[in-house]
C-alpha cells in the first residue's frame, strides 16, 4: 500500500470514511469486486462498538438478520450466520435460543467482519476531501488518496444539554462513557438522566450491582411521560423497510419533522425485555430481598433545567416537572450519567468542497441513491451513510436498513439496479398503485 514517499497517489473507485456498521457494509459488498477497488478507513486504532457502553447484559435491539450484509446479500461470506459458522458454534447458537442476540456477539460478529477484510484499515483518520476536477483528494494523517466516490459513515456524537458541557467531568458524563467512569458508586448517589434504552440499561446497571458496588441511593429522571417501551409490532415495523424509506424521502420536510416526534417510541424505546427486568429488580428489592438497597427513585415527565456545584464535590439538579411546570424539584447527586443521546457530528473533513452541496435544514440533501446533490460531474459522488434522518425517517441510524443502503450505494457507484423487496403491505403513499 503506498505511503508518504510515493510519487503517485493511491486511486480507487471508492474511499469509505468511518469503520462503523455502515461502512463495514459497504465494504462486506464490495469484497471480492476488483471492478470497484475500495478502501474504509477508521480513525480508531483499535475495533469498537459503541465499547464504552457495552454493558455485559446489553442486547441487539433488532434481529440478527439485520446484520452487515443478509437483508441485501443472503449468500454473502460476511453475514452472522456465516460468522457463526465459520466459529464453529452454529448449532450452539440455536440451541441457545436467545430472544435477542447480546450486543457483545453481534459486536465480536463486526470485529470479525472488520478484520478478515484487508479493504478496512484502522488507525487511519480522514482529515480533508477536495475535489480537483476530476477526482475527489482525501487526505489522511500518513497520506493522499484519490476516489472517483467518497462514502462517509461517521456515525453520531454524544449529545448533552448545553447546561452540562461546562461541567463534564469524572463525576458527570455522558453515558458513552458508562464502562469507565461508572465506578466506585458503593453508597454515593447516582442520577440517570434520560428514558430511552441507554439510561435504562444504566439505571438497570446500577441498581443490580453485587455486594460492596452498591450505590446508596439511584434515581432515574426521564423528560418522556413515562418509561416507554420500544414499539416493535410489525406495522410500526414497516418503518423499517426500503419501501417506507422511499416514500419517506417524497413527504414535506415539515410532515417527516412530525413523523419523527411523533413516531419515536418506534426507534428510541426501550426494549421489553430491559423495561421487565427493571420493575423485577425494583420488587425484589423492596418486597422480596426487603434490603431495600439502593434506595431508588423514578422521576419521569421532567426536564434537568439546571446543574450547579454542590460542595463538597456533588452536584445539585434543578427539576422542572412538564405539567406542573411552576412545581421545580431539586435532587442531590454524588455522580450525574447523562443518557441524553447522539446526534450527528460536523463533518469538517468536507469542508473543501462543502460550499459546492446542497443543504435542506441542517443535513446535506441527499438523492434517492444517498449521495449527496451537489455541482460537480454526476459520476461523481458523496454519498451518506446514517447522516439524514430527517430525509429517510427513523431508521437512517438503525441497523435495520444498513444493508440495503449499502446496496444502493453500490448500484449507483456500479451503474446497476439490484431488485428491490416487495413493497409494504400498508399503501404510505397515496401515489402508490
Ligand atoms: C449503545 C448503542 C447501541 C445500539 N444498538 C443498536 C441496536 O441494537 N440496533 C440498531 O438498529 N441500532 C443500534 N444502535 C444505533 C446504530 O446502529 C449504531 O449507532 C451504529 O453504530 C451506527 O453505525 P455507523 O457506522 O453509522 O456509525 P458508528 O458505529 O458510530 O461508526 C462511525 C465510525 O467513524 C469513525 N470516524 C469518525 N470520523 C472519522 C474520520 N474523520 N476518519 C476516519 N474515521 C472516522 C469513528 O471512529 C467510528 O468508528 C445503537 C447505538 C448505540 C450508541
Amino acid at each position: 500500500m503506498p505511503l508518504d514517499n510515493d510519487p503517485e497517489p493511491l486511486r480507487l473507485r471508492c474511499v469509505g470514511i468511518g469503520a462503523g456498521p455502515a461502512n463495514l457494509s459497504l465494504a462486506s459488498l464490495l469484497y471480492g469486486r476488483p471492478d470497484i477497488p475500495n478502501l474504509v478507513l477508521d480513525r480508531k486504532p483499535d475495533f469498537d462498538w459503541h465499547d464504552g457502553q457495552l454493558l455485559p447484559e446489553a442486547n441487539l435491539q433488532v434481529s440478527h438478520v439485520k446484520d452487515l450484509v443478509s437483508l441485501a446479500d443472503p449468500t454473502n461470506p460476511f453475514s452472522f450466520l456465516a460468522y457463526l459458522a465459520e466459529k464453529g458454534r452454529i448449532y450452539h447458537f440455536l440451541n441457545a435460543r436467545f430472544d435477542s442476540v447480546p450486543r457483545q456477539e453481534f459486536r465480536n460478529y463486526l470485529e470479525w467482519a472488520c478484520r478478515r477484510n484487508e479493504h478496512v484499515v484502522l488507525g487511519e483518520e480522514v482529515r480533508s476531501v477536495d475535489f480537483d476536477g476530476a477526482d475527489f483528494v482525501v487526505e489522511t494523517q500518513r497520506r493522499t488518496l484519490r476516489a472517483e466516490n467518497v462514502v462517509v459513515g461517521v456515525g453520531n456524537r454524544p449529545w448533552v444539554p448545553p447546561i452540562v458541557r461546562p461541567h463534564l467531568d469524572a463525576t458527570q458524563f455522558h453515558v458513552s462513557e458508562f464502562m469507565a467512569k461508572a465506578v466506585g458508586l458503593s453508597g454515593l448517589t447516582v442520577a440517570v438522566v434520560g428514558g430511552g434504552q441507554s439510561g435504562a440499561e444504566a439505571f438497570l446497571d446500577l441498581i443490580t450491582r453485587a455486594a460492596g458496588q452498591t450505590p446508596g441511593r439511584v434515581i432515574w429522571i426521564s423528560r418522556r411521560t413515562n418509561y416507554h417501551p420500544i414499539d416493535d409490532s410489525p406495522f410500526t415495523n414497516e418503518f423499517f423497510m426500503p419501501g417506507y424509506s422511499d416514500h419517506f424521502a417524497t413527504l414535506d420536510p415539515q410532515d417527516r419533522q412530525n413523523f419523527i416526534v411523533r413516531h419515536i417510541l418506534a426507534s428510541d424505546g426501550i426494549s421489553e425485555d430491559t423495561v421487565r427486568a427493571i420493575y423485577q429488580a425494583l420488587y425484589l428489592r423492596r418486597f422480596v430481598y426487603e434490603d431495600g438497597r439502593p434506595a431508588t427513585g423514578l422521576y419521569p415527565d421532567r426536564e434537568v433545567t439546571g446543574v450547579t456545584p454542590s460542595p463538597p464535590g456533588g452536584w445539585n439538579l434543578e427539576v422542572r416537572h412538564n405539567v406542573d411546570t411552576d412545581s421545580i424539584e431539586h435532587f442531590e447527586a454524588d455522580v450525574v450519567i447523562w443518557a441524553t443521546g447522539m446526534r450527528s457530528g460536523p463533518m469538517e473533513f468536507l469542508d473543501p468542497i462543502a460550499h459546492r452541496f446542497e443543504r435542506e435544514g441542517e443535513e446535506f440533501l441527499v438523492d434517492q441513491d444517498f449521495a449527496v446533490r451537489w455541482d460537480g460531474p454526476s459520476d461523481r459522488n458523496v454519498f451518506l451513510q446514517n447522516a439524514v434522518r430527517s430525509q429517510r425517517g427513523l431508521a437512517d441510524p438503525n441497523l435495520s436498513l444498513n444493508a440495503w443502503r449499502s446496496r444502493r450505494i453500490a448500484d449507483r457507484m456500479l451503474g446497476v439496479r439490484s431488485p428491490e423487496p416487495l413493497e409494504p403491505f400498508v399503501s404510505w403513499s397515496t401515489k402508490a398503485g
